[in-house]
This record gives structure tokens, C-alpha cells and sequence, in this order.
């Protein structure tokens, strides 16, 4: 079984629809995939169409943005209600920041390239979720830089002065609201250092205190010791050591299946669901 719980498509930062991650997933001879744009669940119907017809196994996710003490976290739900009102109007007022938010680092930038906010919306004219990346997309059209990764590392970097940060549910609140939905969460990406500021242990074992189910441990943003430290905690605080590739279709180099969750660390996931 090979299982790859953290994709994106266009409903985000992804560079493919919802239909054709789930082709690609197949063609990756994945044997059940998630589908976690960030903030949005609109890719769900389309890509569980396709993974039926592909006798795929889907599983509807998402990647919250959160923030606790001033530091980004990546919080990934899946099988949560996509009805609840709770769920919809966190995720609604995280999108609507990321709006103004994204408008705000184009004023600035645009200051020193020439950029416009049209640029950026024919840039990912499918997102329902806008963020850094579509800013990045729109620079490269623009032919100020060769790759997102090149954007990335340059303008659009967290400590950039063109940087803007947006609002974001505390995390232990979204822990919450998503389990409340019938959700269960796992920490994306928790030692990804290399990105930005990653939250010291305590903040783990809070998250675990508040009902977080799982840690994504194996990511190509962890290094082989931080994934034994990770991996300890997760056996002390009872979290599901999960793995995933955080597949962005053309938008980064992470693979389809270059990194996965064993069926035993799946089924305790699916266990969990309350
Ligand atoms: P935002 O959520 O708008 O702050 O943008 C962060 C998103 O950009 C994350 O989902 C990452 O996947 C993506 N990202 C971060 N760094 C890079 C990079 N170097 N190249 C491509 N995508 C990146
Ligand atoms: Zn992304
Ligand atoms: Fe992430
Ligand atoms: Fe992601």
C-alpha cells in the first residue's frame, strides 16, 4: 500500500486541477492519496470523482494555516464536515486576509518591479486559497525571475521587506474547531526550519493536550536527525508518525510518493476519526 496524505492542486499553490493530482497519483502507483490545498476544501468533489474512476482510495483533507506566538504552523485535517459553520467561517476569514494580504506585498514590490495585481490573479486563476506562490508565478511571467524557487529566495521570503504576514487561526483553536468537525489533524512540516521559525516541543505537547492526532515526520523538509527527534516525540506524546510529499504539481520538486504513511500509521489516522 502506498499512501501520500499532503497534495495541492490549483484550488491553492498547486500547478494541476484537482482531477489531474489524482491522474498523476495513479499514474505514481499511489494506492490512496489526500487531496490538502490550503484553506479550501473546493477541490474535493472533482478529485473524488477522478479517484473513483481511477480505483484510487481519496481522502478529503486540508492544510489550515495557523499561527501560535507569532510563528506559522501548517496544521493538515482530513474527513472533517466540509458543512460546518465553524470550519467555514475560520477558513473563510484566513482566506480573505491572504487577500488583502497579497495585495499589500504587491503594492510593495511593485514599488521596485513592474507588477500588478492582474498579474498576480492571471497567475492562479483557479485558486480559491491566494498566497506567496501566485505572487512568485505572476514575477516569473513577468520575466524578473527564472522559478518560484528563485522568487522564493529573493522578494518573497519571509524576511524580505516586501514580506507581509496574514491573519491565522491560534492553532490550538483550530485543533479544536477542525476535531469538533469530525476532522483529524496531523502537524505538517513541523521541523521544516529552513522555511522560517518551527515552535519548540512545548508547543507540541500542547497541540496533543488540545486533540492533534498525528505528526508528518517524514518530509523532505526534515533532515535525518530531525526526523528522530520528531520521531521520539511522537512516540512519548501517542501521535501518529505520519509521511507525505507535499506534492505541488510543477510548483516545487516534491514527487508524488517520495514520501509516505505505513497502512498501520493510516489506520490508526482513520481510528481517530471521532
Ligand atoms: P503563503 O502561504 O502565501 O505564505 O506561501 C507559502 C507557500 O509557499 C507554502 O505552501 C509553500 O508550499 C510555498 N513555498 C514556500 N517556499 C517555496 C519555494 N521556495 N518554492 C515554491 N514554493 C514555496
Ligand atoms: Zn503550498
Ligand atoms: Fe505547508
Ligand atoms: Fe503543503
Amino acid at each position: 500500500m502506498r499512501i501520500d496524505l499532503h497534495t495541492h492542486s490549483t484550488v491553492s499553490d498547486g500547478t494541476q486541477a484537482p482531477a489531474d493530482v489524482m491522474r498523476a497519483a495513479a499514474q505514481a502507483r499511489l494506492d490512496v492519496v489526500a487531496l490538502t490545498d490550503h484553506d479550501s476544501v473546493d477541490g474535493w468533489d472533482e478529485a473524488r470523482d477522478t479517484a473513483a474512476g481511477l480505483g484510487l482510495a481519496f481522502v478529503p483533507g486540508i492544510e489550515v494555516s495557523c499561527r501560535h506566538q507569532g510563528i506559522s504552523i501548517h496544521l493538515l485535517s482530513y474527513w472533517h464536515d466540509p458543512a460546518s459553520d465553524e470550519v467555514a467561517a475560520m477558513l473563510g476569514k484566513t482566506r480573505h486576509a491572504r487577500v488583502d494580504r497579497a495585495r499589500e506585498i504587491v503594492a510593495r514590490v511593485s514599488r521596485d518591479f513592474p507588477l500588478t495585481w492582474d498579474d498576480v490573479v492571471a497567475a492562479g486563476p483557479d485558486a480559491v486559497t491566494l498566497g506567496r506562490p501566485h505572487i512568485a508565478d505572476a514575477m516569473v511571467a513577468r520575466g524578473h525571475f527564472a522559478t518560484r524557487d528563485d522568487a522564493f529566495a529573493s522578494v518573497l521570503a519571509g524576511n524580505s521587506r516586501y514580506y507581509v504576514p496574514h491573519y491565522a487561526p491560534e492553532v490550538n483553536d483550530a485543533i479544536r474547531t477542525m476535531a469538533l468537525a469530525g476532522g483529524v489533524t496531523v502537524f505538517a512540516h513541523p521541523g521544516a526550519d529552513a522555511r522560517g521559525r518551527v515552535v519548540p516541543t512545548s508547543v507540541i505537547e500542547e497541540m496533543a493536550g488540545a486533540g492533534l492526532v498525528g505528526l508528518e515526520v517524514d518530509h523532505r523538509d526534515h533532515s535525518a536527525p530531525q526526523r528522530e527527534r520528531l520521531s521520539g516525540i511522537a512516540e512519548r506524546l501517542g501521535l501518529v508518525r505520519t509521511g507525505a510529499s507535499d506534492y505541488h504539481g510543477a510548483g516545487k520538486p516534491n514527487r508524488l510518493g517520495e514520501n509516505t504513511t505505513p497502512v498501520e500509521a493510516y489506520r490508526r489516522l482513520e481510528g481517530a476519526r471521532p
